[in-house]
């Protein structure tokens, strides 16, 4: 963070912790030696660091939190990469009632906050650091890699290096760039000659790192060592080449590595995609999916044509959801263009544009010039007018696969929601394969879980929820009292809260002929949550108590996330 001059006088100076002196020539040491001066302040012992960082984080306007007294625990510590913690600045140190507790050398900075959430699938606290404490903290992260590739680097300046060892060390520079891009769950490391340097960069879920600058002189050993892993033409350099190879890491198993090489101006440029991180992220299953919605899922994704949508209301993981499936269906053969606002994730091979509201491009003109370019596959961020449904229904209607979200309050009401948007019913009912919605609720904290009974305020929610009553009591043996739950008493993993991370609970509405009838009928949402029903549909309602059963959350979170 950039703390102005004048800024920092007026905490420093003005209370008398330092002398206008002191600050003078401290100030000029910074400028000197390119450092902050609040670097110097501390080096030189004019204030302690703790002391300093109380007064930084005032400008701040966030909680200071000095790392090295804070005693806090690997389980929130590994939920941040190390080269995200080390390039954004953040470390996850701790948990509280509102989300994760995040030190930040820059809190203030909605974007980096934004990715972090994004990451955790949570909401996160920002506290203020000092990038002296994070530089000590990133020391904690296990055999940095980082370390050991400057080590590398280091020896490999030696000009006096035998040709052999010099072989090996590129060899090595190769592993531990892939290890290192494995460790950060990078899905692509991307080594490009860029002004006489080599710049390599990460992508970590979805969004570019630059991790660090090598001398120019090392692209050709890499590039060679590259090529001949993925069984490439080495002595050819005009041409693009693709090729692959596996990566084995240590005890984890290994990697399938996709690798790009494409000549640009400056030499070649490599991609390599770590195929089994690109695909970790995001599975039906991990976002909560049960076995038999899962399957149905499946059954409207097979369908080369028509609509798949998912609703429910603002923060409810429609966006991951709609994701997951993108990332199921991109394979080479198909073309898939997305109009989103904004972009969340970018995911190769996908055409996407952003909704701009300063060119005036939305949804429904973005959704036009994406239909003129022939995709097979669709997704619309949002429909929220009936020019947009227009167009998504007319591209289902005539051979695209169209993704898309509504906001609805569950699956039966999206269709009379559609029809008040002024869908003809026949397009709706010809048009839709599937409709998904979803909630969030909390998951139970493994570190603190264990069996309870239902408190009497729980007994009390539950009876006012048929549903929910109807199921607990059938696997209760017909008495609430006796049934057995699951809790999280609260740990140091959780912060006491017993919760940790989030999962969704879903239905899952086949367009079945009765159904689409129903549309054509204009039927009440109610009737047709009757014959859903009857097809085998479960609620999210139903689908929460399975989940609550399970030990996977509470039964207080999925009445509170499906009430209303
Ligand atoms: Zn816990």
């Amino acid at each position: 963070m950039y703390f102005d001059e004048k800024k920092l006088k007026d905490i420093l100076v003005s209370p008398g912790h330092i002398s206008i002196e002191h600050f003078n020539e401290a100030l000029n040491e910074a400028k000197e030696h390119g450092v902050s001066i609040e670097e110097i302040l501390v080096s030189e012992d004019l204030i302690k660091d703790e002391q300093l960082g109380q007064l930084l984080a005032q400008i701040t306007g966030f909680p200071f939190v000095n790392l090295r007294n804070e005693a806090f625990d690997e389980a929130h510590f590994e939920m941040i990469p190390e080269l995200v913690a080390r390039r954004m600045g953040v470390v996850a140190f701790g948990r509280s009632e509102d989300g994760v507790k995040v030190g930040m050398i820059e809190p203030g900075d909605i974007e980096t906050r934004h990715a972090i959430e994004k990451r955790m699938g949570e909401n996160i606290v920002p506290y203020f650091i000092t990038k002296r404490d994070l530089k000590g903290v990133l020391s904690r992260y296990k055999a940095s890699l980082y370390e050991e590739f400057e080590k590398i680097l280091e020896e490999l300046k030696n000009p006096s290096l035998p040709q052999e060892e010099r072989d090996k060390m590129t060899i090595k520079v190769v592993d531990t760039l892939l290890a290192y891009g494995y460790q950060n769950k990078a899905s692509d490391i991307h080594i490009e000659p860029h002004r006489g340097k080599i710049l390599i960069r990460f992508r970590i879920d979805g969004i570019m790192h630059d991790v660090l600058e090598i001398p120019n002189n090392l692209l050709d050993l890499i590039l060679t060592r590259i090529k001949i892993m993925s069984r490439m033409r080495t002595d050819e350099h005009r041409a693009a080449q693709d090729g692959k190879f596996r990566f084995e890491v240590d005890s984890s198993g290994s990697v399938d590595v996709r690798v790009s090489v494409v000549p640009v101006v400056e030499g070649e440029n490599i991609v390599l995609r770590l195929l089994s991180a690109a695909n970790r992220q995001f599975n039906l299953s991990d976002i909560g999916l049960n076995d038999s919605d899962l399957s149905k899922v499946q059954e409207a994704i097979d369908n080369p044509h028509g609509m798949i949508l998912v609703t429910g209301p603002t923060g409810s993981g429609k966006t991951t959801t709609i994701y997951a499936v993108l990332r199921i269906l991109n394979t080479r053969e198909v073309h898939i263009s997305t109009i989103e606002d904004p972009v969340e994730y970018d995911i190769e091979g996908i055409s996407q544009i952003q909704v701009d509201k300063k060119t005036n491009l939305m949804f429904a003109d973005g959704l036009r010039a994406i239909v003129r370019q022939d995709p097979d596959i669709i997704m619309v961020g949002e429909i929220r007018d009936k020019e947009t449904a227009d167009i998504a229904t007319n591209s289902a209607m005539t051979g695209h696969l169209v993704l898309s979200t509504l906001h609805a309050n569950d699956a039966a009401t999206s269709l009379p929601r559609l029809l008040d948007m002024d869908i003809e019913p026949f397009l709706i009912a010809s048009t839709i394969n599937v409709i998904i919605a979803q909630r969030l609720v909390r998951k139970i904290c493994q570190g603190c879980r264990k069996s309870a009974n239902l408190s009497s305020e729980e007994i009390e929610m539950v009876k006012r929820n048929d549903v929910a009553m109807n199921l607990l009591l059938a696997k209760g043996a017909g008495n609430l009292d006796k049934l057995v739950i699951f809790k999280g008493s609260g740990c140091k993993i959780c912060g006491s809260t017993g919760y940790i991370g989030r999962i969704g609970v879903f239905e899952v509405l086949l367009m079945r002929g009765n159904i689409k009838q129903l549309v054509i009928d204009r039927a009440s949402s109610d009737e047709i949550l009757k014959i859903a029903k009857e097809n085998g549909m479960t609620t999210m309602v139903e689908d929460g108590i399975g989940k609550v059963l399970n030990g996977v959350t509470t039964i207080e979170e999925v009445l509170r996330v499906t009430k209303g």
